[in-house]
């Protein structure tokens, strides 16, 4: 009898990660710079999920048909990495006239917006996408996977198994789902299942912009700046094809660009698919004059693009993810993690979001041994633990310095988007995950001076969590007596009687959820200890 022949056996990678968007490209970059075998799968043919640019046939200009801006003032981690991988970027542009159409048988008005519409927001130079192929020039070859959807995920004890519609399984020691969690939700199976609230929040978790469309629209050169218009406009009424418009030129001279979102909801969208772009182009003529007809039209909807938009996004009203911090529990006992801008803390449906939640499971799934952590201490000269905490103690009274003029910047935003509810529960808590976020990024690069191994552990709490948290005292309650005495002299607040001066419930309900910010850091910072000490097992 002939030998049999071998079974092919499958390798078992140390962390496969599902998803080349922006979370999971950064997150690879991050794990295999610290030795680990990273296996990436996306589903799609090209990377980047929701950042996505096209060079325009007309005019070779680089198109951000998904993400464009960043928020240095409020948006760290974005800001860092761009200055990191060297990838410059320009200012939005603002200045001159916005106009705002809310009758369509009438002319647009010109309104002067003192500081801008976009609130400081930059664009990375030659196209948001570059960021993508930065980050994927710096990971191994064969570390991605396009083309490739993942269906389901079986916990073979051992390893994760991911299956997929071609090829054999992709075995992993751990996983992580860099993709939005309904997509999670609608398209993945688990065996074992996931636990029944866990479902729930990745079901009812919303995909930001998912079921938007967007416009760029090329001219041979912006010529409403020459008019003194900003290239902001406003269309506020029934008929609305664009929402809002924006000039998209960069920071070059040349040919011009607007950009636009899309007012119509994506089942009118359908309706009216072959129509759309003379719309889009009647109404740029209505609102900046007939050059504004000649234009060449780039229309991404991404309402149609499965590996983005979810049934349950389709067909729901555009909305903010919420801050869950169920979605950021690890799940089948610490092996699979869930990424994707929508799990942060912090930034959740941007890009500063998707690298939160990149740099948050980076820290879970990889454990730098001895060796790494002593080249980490003497990188950071040596510091000795009590010269790290009070290092730390100086970051945190920094950050809290800064914490009421943050909570100004997110209520301006927040105002600037037309936004009108919960306008002071959100500046608040966007400014206190803020916070959190940056202390925890703090902490992570002085942990290896912290020596937490040297230090005890009793009942799950390690020593060093006291002396850390305790530049924090107070901190919350007097964020919140800043923002009221703002908001109660506030004149942008006037016409918001519940934000000009909040109810007594209004006033619980933000400290309820201040309070539930503040105790997720501190075990946040209490489990980093604890990995950091080796003592996992206290980790859940
Ligand atoms: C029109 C638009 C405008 C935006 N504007 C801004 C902006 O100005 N500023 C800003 O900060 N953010 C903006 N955003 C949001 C920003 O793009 C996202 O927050 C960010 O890119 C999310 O990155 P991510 O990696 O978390 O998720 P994604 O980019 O969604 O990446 C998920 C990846 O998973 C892949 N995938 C999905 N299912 C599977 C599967 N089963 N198997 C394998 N792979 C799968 C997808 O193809 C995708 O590549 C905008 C988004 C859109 C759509």
């Amino acid at each position: 009898m002939a030998d049999p022949v071998p079974i092919p056996v499958t390798r078992i990678v140390d962390v496969a990660v599902v998803g080349a968007g922006l979370c999971g490209l950064a997150l690879a970059r991050g794990l295999t710079a610290q030795g680990l075998e990273v296996q990436v799968i996306e589903a799609r043919e090209r990377l980047g999920g929701r950042v996505f640019t096209r060079q325009c046939d007309a005019t070779g200009q680089a198109l951000n048909l998904g993400a464009s801006w960043f928020w240095p003032e409020t948006e760290p981690r974005i800001t860092a990495l761009l200055s990191e991988l060297g990838l410059a970027s320009h200012a939005q542009h603002d200045p001159g006239d916005a106009l705002w159409l809310t009758d369509p048988n009438r002319e647009p008005a010109r309104r002067d917006e003192p500081g801008g519409v976009h609130a400081g927001a930059r664009c990375v130079t030659g196209g948001a996408a570059r960021l993508i192929d930065v980050l994927a020039a710096c990971l191994p070859p064969g570390c991605v996977r396009t083309g490739v959807a993942v269906q389901a995920l079986r916990d073979r004890g051992e390893f994760i198994e991911l299956v997929t519609p071609a090829g054999p399984p992709v075995r992993a020691r751990q996983l992580v789902l860099a993709l939005p969690p309904r997509l999670v939700h609608e398209r993945i199976q688990f065996e074992p299942p996931l636990p029944a609230a866990v479902q729930e929040a990745l079901a009812t978790t919303p995909t930001w912009m998912a079921a938007q469309a967007k416009s760029v629209t090329t001219f041979s050169q912006p010529f409403w700046r020459a008019a003194g218009q900003s290239g902001n406009a406003f269309v506020r009424h029934t008929q609305a094809v664009l929402g809002e418009v924006f000039d998209h030129t960069g920071d070059e001279t040349g040919p011009g660009a607007l950009g636009g979102f899309v007012a119509l909801n994506a089942a009118q969208r359908e309706n009216f698919k072959r129509g759309l772009p003379l719309l889009i182009s009647s109404q740029l003529a209505q609102l900046y004059g007939p050059l504004a007809q000649d234009g060449y039209l780039a229309l991404q909807d991404w309402a149609t693009e499965p590996w983005t938009c979810s049934d349950t996004d389709r067909a729901s009203a555009p909305a903010l993810p919420q801050n869950n911090p169920l979605l950021r529990q690890p799940l089948w006992a610490g092996r699979v993690f869930l990424g994707s801008s929508e799990t942060a803390a912090h930034g959740a449906g941007h890009m500063e979001g998707a690298l939160e939640a990149a740099d948050r499971i980076a820290h879970a799934v990889c454990r730098p041994n001895a060796a790494v952590r002593k080249t980490l201490a003497q990188d950071d000269n040596r510091l000795t633990c009590v010269a790290a905490i009070e290092t730390f103690s100086a970051s945190v009274l920094a950050l809290r310095g800064m914490a009421p003029q943050r909570y100004l910047l997110h209520l301006t935003r927040l105002l600037s988007s037309q936004q009108s509810d919960l306008l002071t529960q959100r500046a608040l808590l966007a400014v206190a995950d803020q916070v959190y976020s940056e202390s925890l990024a703090r902490l992570d690069h002085l942990l290896p001076a912290l020596d937490a191994a040297d230090s005890q552990v009793a009942n799950g709490r390690h020593a060093l969590t006291a002396a850390l948290l305790a530049p924090f005292e107070g901190w919350n309650k007097g964020l919140l007596e800043a923002a009221l005495k703002h908001n109660a002299a506030s004149c942008a607040l006037s016409n918001f009687p519940t934000e000009h001066q909040p109810d007594a419930e209004t006033l619980h309900a933000i400290t309820l959820d201040l309070a539930a910010a503040w105790r997720e850091f501190a075990l946040e910072l209490n489990s980093r200890l604890l990995v950091a000490a080796g003592d996992e097992t206290l980790v859940s």
